[in-house]
């Protein structure tokens, strides 16, 4: 038992050195992102060290100070005062960095920031002269100074609101874990001073601030976060992390991207735990090339960043491309691995990290399309493309805010009754500022950024506003086809919500046929039970787009469905003697129980075909353009109207005011 001279207790401080040790040796051992951030930590944790030890041993030789030169007595109870007042500012500039709140904050303002500590440390130092801090009385020893103190406490809680302060402006550019990570951390801090105020002969703060630490550590400074695993590699997150730093820093850089050409084939021939050991081989290859951080993206990818370096994109593609001309050997197996290489330029101005990923997926779906032979390089081609997704984008959110979707109705042509007997909904979107979007492009694009969710709902209740505002069901319309993308499909809640908006427009469900494809059929259980539950309220299904995947069919059909529409891409093909899958997909289907829909029939010789190949439902151009609601229900009017006898479809046009 140690006889401790002084009647601090000093049980929690002590208990947090093995802690922030185990931290240290853990942090430095491992390779760092090599980012401000991370030396930002490495303050923080030596600060918190210094405050520790310092502590202890100032109180602890203050109670003989005696025994000691004055000079030594000051400098220790200085080297705490410090120790204290640079983690309280180590805490904050991490918190800076680490919110990326140079993207917000003129870096020069958080340097300002630095002033009351610099002055509290000035004030620290001239203490033995001054006497502002503490004192060393003759008879009594160490006596602080009260008036001096306040000092201490303002320049802690400044930056413990300053901290607050910018993680609060900064809340769009860093992540929602970092963000709770940082408020966590100032919360406790917060506690640690409350608590050396209740508790003023327990030396609590050290064991506060390594929980601070240890926040920080498990939720953004653990190397491992930034590492692949398997490939012991930077990962994605670490490039995100770089590159950001890079762009805030005004630097310019390169990435050389290279892929596998089919990851999922060369997975299955060679086995997991086989190409798991050549990627591990590709990784040590790559991080042999001078000049170059790589980066491994997960499923084949590696990204080489450059920053140092001059761009040299010919010569390593050259490089990379003959090692992969050789077999890359594990085990006795040789693997013989094909790659796809793709460049993005210094010269392409990246606006954000995420731009910067954006762009290399782009670039590799390109280098994939273009056969991969020779390196893909990032140009106008694919930014105008990037730029006018973004516009898109932009045009979606528009028209959600203000509810400017429009919905057309195309006619569906049934071959038996010989009379339009149905119609497909489909979506319309024209921009103030874009034009009119075709309806693949809009919906593609808010596919990707998540808006879908959004503009299926809005499309959906427009058309549940029409069933209510129209009297279809008089004109023979029994019902209203609503297409769904695969993302909708996905939504456990769907046929909820579905069912609700159904609800609240006062529409019965079988009104409705949904349209969905083959690509919705990923999670095909999720699907069967939301279909179950819609069918269970009179909802009917329709496949759309048939015959331009390759699922199996027999899976496919097993899906409680009532029709299946066969895209116009298969039609056409028939009909331009390019392929006769048409005719086997009719004879196929003649004797089941689905109605056959054929879409993109644009003359009356394809209508007349179809209906002798076996189709029971026609949709396209040569009955109508997809039309306003107003149009469309004067178009059923006149069809109405013409003789029996000239319908196979007899066709009634109506130019249609359709935008796209
Ligand atoms: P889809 O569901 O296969 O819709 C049929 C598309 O074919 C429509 O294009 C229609 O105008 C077009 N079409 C019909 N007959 C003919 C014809 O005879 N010739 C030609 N050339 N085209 C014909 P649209 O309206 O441009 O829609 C394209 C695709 O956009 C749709 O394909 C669908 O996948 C998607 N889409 C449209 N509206 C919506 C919607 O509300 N939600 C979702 N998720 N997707 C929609
Ligand atoms: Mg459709
Ligand atoms: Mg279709």
């Amino acid at each position: 038992m140690i006889e401790w001279r002084s009647s601090y207790n000093y049980d929690f401080a002590i208990s947090s050195i093995p802690i922030q040790i185990i931290l240290l040796v853990f942090y430095c051992s491992r390779r760092n992102l090599p980012v401000r951030q991370s030396g930002s930590f490495l303050y923080v944790m030596f600060f918190n060290m210094t405050m520790t030890a310092s502590d202890i041993i100032a109180c602890e030789l203050n109670e003989v100070w005696t025994e000691y030169p004055l000079w030594v007595m000051y400098l220790i109870n200085i080297g705490y005062f410090i120790g204290f007042l640079m983690r309280g500012w180590a805490l904050f500039d991490y918190t800076a960095e680490g919110c990326r709140s140079y993207l917000v904050v003129p870096r020069r303002l958080t340097q300002i920031l630095a002033a009351p500590v610099i002055a509290m440390c000035l004030i620290t130092i001239s203490t033995p002269w001054t006497g502002i801090l503490f004192r060393f009385e003759p008879g009594s020893g160490y006596q602080n100074n009260p008036a001096g103190y306040p000092g201490i406490y303002f320049s802690t809680w400044f930056y413990i609101i300053a901290s607050l302060i910018y993680v609060l402006v900064s809340r769009k550019k860093c992540r929602l874990r970092f963000r709770i990570a940082m408020y966590g951390y100032n919360a406790i801090l917060i506690a640690g001073i409350l608590s050396r105020s209740h508790f003023p002969m327990t030396l609590v703060t050290s064991y506060f601030s390594i929980l601070a630490v240890l926040i920080i550590y498990l939720s953004a400074q653990n190397p491992d976060l930034y590492r692949d695993q398997k490939v012991r590699l930077f990962n994605r997150d670490a490039f995100e992390a770089i590159v950001e730093e890079f762009i805030g820093k005004k630097e310019e850089f390169s990435c050389f991207g290279v892929s596998f050409r089919a990851f999922d084939t060369d997975r299955a021939v060679y086995g997991e735990e086989n190409l798991k050991e050549a990627i591990r081989q590709i990784s040590q290859f790559l991080q042999s090339i001078p000049g170059y951080d790589p980066f491994y993206f997960g499923r084949g990818t590696f990204i080489l960043l450059e920053h140092t370096h001059r761009e040299e994109c010919r010569i390593l593609d050259h490089a990379i491309r003959e090692r992969f001309k050789e077999k890359w050997t594990v085990g006795g197996n040789d693997l013989d691995l094909n790659i796809c290489t793709y460049f993005l330029p210094r010269k392409v101005k990246k606006k954000s990290a995420g731009f910067t990923i954006d762009c290399l997926i782009r670039a590799e779906e390109d280098a994939r399309e273009h056969g991969g032979r020779s390196v893909y390089t990032v140009g106008e081609g694919l930014l105008g493309r990037m730029r006018r997704e973004e516009e898109v984008g932009r045009a979606v959110g528009r028209a959600i805010n203000g509810r400017r979707f429009e919905v057309y109705l195309q006619p569906l042509y049934s071959v038996r009754e010989k009379r339009i007997v149905a119609a497909e909904a489909l979506a319309r979107l024209t921009d103030p500022e874009v034009g009119p979007i075709p309806p693949p492009e809009f919906i593609q694009v808010s596919e990707k950024n998540g808006q879908i969710m959004e503009v299926g709902r809005q499309i959906f209740e427009k058309t549940c506003a029409l069933i209510r505002d129209y009297d279809l069901e008089k004109l023979g319309i029994h019902c209203l086809n609503v297409n769904l993308s695969p993302i909708q499909c996905m939504n456990d809640n769907l046929a909820q919500e579905l069912i609700q908006a159904a609800r609240r427009y006062g529409i019965s469900m079988e009104q409705i046929c949904l349209e969905i494809t083959e690509s919705t059929m990923e999670d095909i259980d999720v699907m069967r039970k939301q279909m179950e539950r819609l069918g269970a309220e009179g909802v009917s299904f329709s496949l759309d787009d048939f015959g331009t995947g390759t699922s199996n069919i027999t899976r496919l059909l097993g899906l409680p469905l009532r029709s299946v529409k066969l895209d116009m891409t298969v039609v056409w093909s028939y009909f331009r003697k390019e392929s006769r899958i048409l005719r086997y997909l009719l004879q196929m289907f003649v004797d089941s129980e689905f109605d056959i829909i054929v879409e993109g029939v644009e003359n009356r010789e394809m209508a007349e075909e179809l209906a002798r190949l076996g189709a029971d439902v026609e949709q396209g151009y040569y009955f109508s353009k997809p039309l306003s609601p107003e149009d469309f229900i004067q178009y059923v009017e006149d069809f109405e109207r013409i003789p029996e006898k000239e319908k196979v479809g007899a066709p009634v046009r109506k130019n249609s005011t359709d935008p796209i």
